[in-house]
């Protein structure tokens, strides 16, 4: 689950990215109105988080940027108690929630974790192939009924393959997906990942869920 961060309050942009981040999100942050509207637009979020004053736009001003456009990620909005702007014109400019500072985090997580769960982003908080069991929530993984222990970036690796199982899925996808915006497009990062992952779930005598789809990418499926 990727989410976009926008904050121009930098050391919370970076608690927040932290902290998301050890609850198995991938965080891209950006930390004035103009970049976050920019990435909001070019790239593909699940969950958008928008301080509502920054410099260059506001964050009630990307909201109904992104949704004319056509974007139909959740979208939180941050702001703050004194700010004129009400909950109503919020929710009018197509946020799906708003949060007043100071907030707890649990209570950011929270917010996020219901949203995600609403129908129309099909967000199952179970996925499965074969045996082999992700609970997103619990951030468990089974086969067979035998706990695996993954690293958090096995984990996001394969809560991606699982929820596009059947298609074949190209490196940039999965880099664009499971990666944050500093990472390397030319490192072989991908493919350890992918063999460690295989070592792990791909159990000797469990049929292959991992599939190298020849200079495509890769997919996960079972017959
Ligand atoms: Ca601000």
């Amino acid at each position: 689950m990727k989410i976009l961060i926008v904050e121009d309050e930098v050391r919370l942009s970076d608690v927040l990215k932290k902290n998301l981040e050890t609850e198995y999100f991938i965080v891209d942050v950006a930390n004035d109105g103009n970049t976050g509207a920019k990435m909001g637009l070019e790239h593909d979020y699940d969950l958008i988080v928008l301080d509502q004053m920054l410099p260059g736009k506001t964050g009630m001003e990307i909201c109904k940027q992104l949704r004319e456009s056509g974007k139909t990620m959740p979208i939180i909005i941050l702001s703050v108690k004194s700010e004129t702007t009400t909950k109503v014109e919020l929710l009018n400019a197509g946020a799906d929630d708003y949060l007043i500072k100071p907030f707890s985090f649990e209570e950011l997580v929270a917010r996020i974790r219901a949203l995600m769960r609403r129908p129309r982003n099909i967000q199952e908080e179970i996925l499965k192939a074969d045996d082999l069991i992700l609970d997103t929530k619990r951030q468990t993984v089974t086969r067979d009924g035998k706990n695996i222990y993954l690293t958090r970036k096995e984990f996001m690796l394969l809560e991606y393959l699982l929820k596009n199982k059947d298609i074949v899925l190209s490196r940039a996808m999965i880099m664009e997906h499971v990666w944050d915006m500093y990472a390397d497009p030319f490192s072989n990062t991908i493919e350890s990942h992918i063999l460690s992952l295989r070592k792990k779930i791909d159990l000797p005598n469990k049929q292959k869920l991992i599939q190298t789809v020849p200079g495509r990418g890769y997919k996960l499926s079972y017959v």
